[in-house]
């Protein structure tokens, strides 16, 4: 079988697209989607992802503020902004992104953001309804991953799904969305971990297989049977001294030599991470219709 790269930013900008009559339609209204990033510190990522997700809202026209604070904000300072965030009018996605400085409980505030404005999914209300089947903002990596399946005709019904990594943001929801009844759902799902005993065998039970581990190409081709469909969610900087930056970015998964077992695989860049951003742009138009809706 030849292996299918699935493109990820090709994907993404198809959603994009698909949001612009919607931003139409409100705009109409006179309504124009607005997103608000929080920026504590100055972690270099994450100034990198600000300001991709600054662009995103640029080209799809949608209103942006990012609010750059101090590494020594206090959790009341960072609480009251997004309370006045919450009460602003011209705002309906609001993010906080992470990581934050230790000193600040994330908890604390993301159970500040008002759940209509949770545009990440984080709040608990929303990990709720999205356990229940009912969520209306998901969260954007796990939902950008079953978009991606979707897209390429990955129908996850009655599949072994083995994820590999079970932190809140990606792990454990893209575990509860693909257990889901519903279109892209019906997957027998495992989750492993550090401390999942002979990784290798669950691995090799993988139809699916979802890595989200941060660890440079941990997963190698002997982890996984033939034909395999691999999701990699890894960012991993590695060093590079034949790039210009010193760095390249990979995946969790050898993806040169995983490539042959699988049938389809995502490629780092241009796999989950344009999506994420996509989805991002999605739920800030969602969550202006539904907020517009009912004012
Ligand atoms: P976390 O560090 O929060 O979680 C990593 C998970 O991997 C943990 O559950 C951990 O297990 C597990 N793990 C670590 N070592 C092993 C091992 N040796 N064997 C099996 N499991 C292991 O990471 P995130 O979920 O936040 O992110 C994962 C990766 O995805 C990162 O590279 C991150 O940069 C990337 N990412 C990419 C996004 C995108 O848009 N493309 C968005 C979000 C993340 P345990 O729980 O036992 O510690």
């Amino acid at each position: 079988m030849t292996t299918q790269v699935i493109d990820g930013k090709q994907i993404a900008k198809d959603v994009r697209k698909k949001l612009k009559p919607r931003i139409a339609a409100l705009r109409e209204k006179g309504i124009v989607p607005g997103l608000a990033v929080v920026l504590v510190g100055e972690d270099p990522a994450s100034q990198t992802y600000v300001n991709s997700k600054g662009k995103a809202c640029e080209r799809l026209k949608l209103y942006s503020e990012t609010i750059r604070k101090d590494a020594n904000i206090t959790q009341e300072e960072l609480i009251e902004i997004i309370k006045s965030l919450n009460a602003n009018d011209k705002i309906h996605g609001i993010l906080v992104q992470s990581p934050v400085p230790s000193h600040i409980d994330e908890l604390a505030v993301t159970l500040t953001i008002a759940p209509e404005k949770d545009v990440d999914g984080f709040h608990p209300y929303n990990v709720g309804m999205m356990l229940l089947g009912r969520g209306a903002l998901l969260p954007c990596t796990p939902n950008g991953i079953l978009k991606l399946l979707e897209e390429s005709q990955i129908d996850p019904t009655g599949k072994e799904v083995v994820i590999v990594g079970r932190s809140n943001i990606v792990g454990k929801p893209v575990a509860a969305l693909l257990m889901q009844k519903a279109k892209i759902g019906n997957a027998t799902v495992t989750v492993a971990h550090s401390r999942s005993i002979n990784l290798a065998e669950i691995t090799k039970r993988a139809d699916i297989l979802i890595a989200a581990i941060g660890m440079p190409e941990f997963i190698k081709a002997d982890m996984l049977k033939d034909d395999v469909v691999i999701i990699d969610v890894g960012v991993n900087r590695v060093d590079d001294s034949s790039s210009e930056k010193g760095y390249k970015l990979v995946g969790d998964v050898d993806y040169e030599g995983c490539f042959e077992k699988a049938s389809y695989i995502t490629p780092v860049p241009g796999g989950v991470g344009p999506m994420t951003i996509s989805m991002l742009m999605e739920n800030t138009v969602t969550a202006a219709e539904k907020i517009s809706s009912v004012m």
